[in-house]
């Protein structure tokens, strides 16, 4: 029996850590604001602009909730990032992907000041990533590390695989465990299929970040070994699943997340750990 790695309690840890160095930072005079961009219509995008807005709120974070038009210009959208840098109360921007076609997302994600990059997708905080650098980490794979130490598995020397390369998830969690002295192997769509079993066996930490419903199955998994399922997929049911079959690969993995209840709820409560850091950040702490 594997050990459930409970992200939705280890969330809460974060998300109450970070309520208390917002109230420190508040004493000291450092507002913890966060800018919340929303363009467009997109129902699941309001969903998880409604939920980061509930965890400010429990985390004593000032939101700042902007809610523009799906016909919102390129110059508008640009103009309103302009002026949230330049606003101290606002310590992190979120502007919520996806954007609609007709705007230009690596323009907007550039123009974002990367000391208030709270999603760590800024090309600035990019680099600072692959050079070992401290800067703002996107969200999924930093709570994934966080996971891994409050479980003690420590990823030094490890074999650890990762299913999927988005510049999101895959890429920055296989730079992450690189940093942490683990040997990194990165699968992806082209990976030829009849290896990738053969890979996946060969992970002490197997992260799967596909988005394909229970692709990773229990024979392809090393007893004994670490999952860490990414994926928030829908089964044939309709019913919320992950990227790993976890009915068959729950008796032999050595610990594994749920889903729901893993990687979901830490990457929210890493999004509230991110702003305290850019307040840190930019007030020279
Ligand atoms: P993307 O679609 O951006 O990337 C998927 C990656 O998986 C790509 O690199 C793709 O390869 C690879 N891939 C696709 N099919 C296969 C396959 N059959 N075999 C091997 N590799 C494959 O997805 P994201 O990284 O954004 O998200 C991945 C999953 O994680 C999704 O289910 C998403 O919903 C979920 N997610 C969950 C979060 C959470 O908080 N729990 C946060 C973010 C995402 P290629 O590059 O060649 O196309």
């Amino acid at each position: 029996m594997a050990t459930i790695i409970d992200g939705k309690t280890l969330a809460a840890k974060v998300r109450e850590r970070a309520a208390v160095e917002v109230a420190q930072l508040a004493g000291r005079g450092i507002a913890c604001g966060l800018a919340v961009v929303l363009v467009g219509d997109d129902q699941a995008s309001a969903t998880y602009v409604r939920s980061k807005l509930r965890d400010c709120e429990q985390c004593g974070i000032r939101s700042y909730d902007y809610k523009l038009s799906a016909e919102t210009t390129q110059e508008e959208l640009m103009a309103l990032v302009e002026r949230l840098n330049a606003d101290s109360e606002v310590a992190g921007i979120l502007v919520q992907m996806p954007l609609p076609a007709h705007l230009d997302t690596e323009a907007v994600v550039a123009a974002i000041d990367p000391d208030k990059d709270v999603d760590g997708f800024h090309p600035m905080n990019m680099g600072r990533l692959v050079r070992d650098l401290p800067g703002l980490r996107p969200c999924t794979p930093a709570g994934i590390m966080e996971m891994l130490d409050e479980y003690g598995i420590d990823p030094a020397g490890k074999n650890a695989v990762i299913v999927g390369r988005s510049s999101i998830v895959g890429k920055p969690m296989s730079l992450m465990l690189l940093a942490r002295h683990a040997t990194i192997s990165v699968a992806h769509s082209r990976t030829d299929p009849h290896e990738l079993a053969r890979i996946c066996q060969s992970a002490d930490i197997l992260v799967a970040a596909c988005g394909v419903p229970k692709m990773v199955k229990g024979t392809w998994i090393k007893p004994g070994a670490t999952v860490i399922d990414v994926g928030m997929d829908r089964d044939d049911a309709g019913k919320l699943c992950g990227d790993v079959d976890f009915a068959s690969a729950e008796p032999v993995a050595g610990a594994i997340t749920p889903v729901p209840g893993g990687v979901g709820p830490m990457t929210r409560a890493m999004l509230m750990s991110n702003v305290v850091l850019a307040a840190k950040l930019q007030n020279g702490l």
